[in-house]
């Protein structure tokens, strides 16, 4: 699950890690009040920045730094308005319902701080680098020598010595270090707490020097965190940050009728019982040359009734061309399965051409159920095995 980034600030600064303060704002009105309030504490600059559940927001204009309550109310108007477009978010982009209106901070340096799991190690690993900011995917595919990795201790999480060695190879200099040293012994200890499998603070500056503080300030102004799903029963606060407009509309019906559902790029519809099977389902289209509309596990013991919503929800997709039904019944019975594509034939209707596989329990009565229901299916092939269905389903597709 993921959550956005004035969720994730808060997290923070309950941990104890220095964030500037911000309000988040719905409406263009609710900015420009925020950021009075913010201009009325002393500060000469507010950050207005978009909270979607995608990065890339500062190159897409979504991040703005301004001087005037007026210069809030355009920048606020324009990301409430417009569609967010970022190397994140697909071309048809994201519609901006929030805003964070947070007190902006002079910047001398941006760093990257990370912790994720390193599943090739097994442990959390904590990911740092002195050239954080907007690139640092860039900066992790050409020149990997940037980035610095440290495995952290599955129950005390970071030690002393490891975020100190971080801080003195990020470079930092005099009172930088302890205070980044004690940010990540925090951020480290908060993702063990609230079973995150991904923290992550980019950039992590580091403020001019001032009178007050002649080393600077080291604070975090962006955050991203994600969560393990199967750990939520457990993490009540985290639960309550999730947001279902955030949501893939399908997806989010999917998951309410207990199916796990995926939405990809291509036109082909799959309806597979297990992940294994499933992925390799999908594997076998490509390699037939097709493009599968989406991951659908529709698991061990669906309804009926979910299994139609399955269907349901694969051909209200536009994009698909083509429905391919993959099922080995061990647990899952096929008739229900069939029963499930008759029904949906009646309900909604299968315009695109069907083609099923099934093997497995009851596959017999199942057959009988297909072969009843041929006339009122007249878009249905059925399949010997999974190698001639890929072929039926990619041929009549390309051929549409
Ligand atoms: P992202 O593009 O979605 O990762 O959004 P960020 O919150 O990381 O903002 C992008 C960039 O905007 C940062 O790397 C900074 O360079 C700049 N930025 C964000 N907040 C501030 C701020 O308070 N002050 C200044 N000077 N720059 C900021
Ligand atoms: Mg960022």
């Amino acid at each position: 699950m993921k959550i956005h980034e004035y969720q994730a600030r808060q997290l923070l600064a309950e941990a104890g890690i220095p964030v500037p303060e911000g309000q988040v704002a719905e409406t263009v009105e609710q900015a420009v009040e925020a950021a009075k309030n913010i201009f009325a504490e002393g500060h000469k600059q507010v950050v207005v920045k978009a909270q979607v559940h995608a990065g890339g927001r500062g190159k897409a204009g979504f991040v703005k730094v301004v001087d005037s309550v007026e210069a809030v109310k355009e920048s606020a108007t324009f990301m409430l308005t417009n569609k967010m477009v970022s190397v994140q978010t697909g071309p048809e982009g994201l519609e901006v319902k929030r805003l964070l209106v947070a007190a902006a901070v002079d910047i001398d340096r941006e760093l990257y701080l990370a912790i994720t799991m390193d599943r090739a190690h097994r442990t959390n690993t904590l990911i740092a680098s002195a050239e954080g900011g907007v690139e640092i995917e860039t900066v992790a595919h050409e020149r990997p020598d940037a980035i610095i990795k440290m495995p952290t201790h599955p129950l005390d999480g970071l030690e002393a010595w490891q975020a100190r060695q971080i801080a003195f190879a990020l470079g930092l200099k005099g009172k930088q270090i302890g205070q980044a040293a004690k940010i990540m012994m925090q951020l480290s200890k908060l993702q063990v707490r609230t079973d995150a499998s991904l923290v992550e603070i980019n950039p992590l500056i580091i403020t001019p020097a001032c009178e007050q503080h002649p080393d600077g300030q080291v604070m975090a102004i962006d955050a991203k965190f994600n969560f393990d799903d199967n750990a939520l029963y457990r993490q009540k606060q985290v639960q309550g940050f999730y947001d279902p407009t955030e949501e893939d509309p399908d997806e989010l019906r999917a998951s309410k009728a207990g199916l796990n559902f995926v939405a990809l790029d291509g036109n082909i519809g799959c309806l597979v019982n297990g992940a294994g099977l499933a992925m390799s389902t999908m594997d076998i289209i490509k390699l037939n040359g097709g493009d599968p509309a989406n991951f659908l596990d529709v698991g061990g013991d669906a309804s009926q009734e979910a299994v139609t919503e399955a269907f349901r929800i694969i051909l209200g997709e536009k994009k698909v061309q083509g429905v391919l039904v993959n099922i080995f019944g061990g647990i899952m019975q096929c008739d229900r399965i069939a029963n499930a594509i008759v029904s949906a034939a009646e309900e909604v209707g299968f315009n695109v051409p069907l083609v099923v596989r099934l093997e497995g329990t009851n596959v017999e009565a199942a057959r009988a159920i297909l072969e009843e229901a041929q006339s009122r299916l007249p878009t249905m092939q059925t399949a010997d095995d999974l190698g001639d269905a890929a072929r039926k389903v990619t041929a009549t597709v390309s051929a549409a």
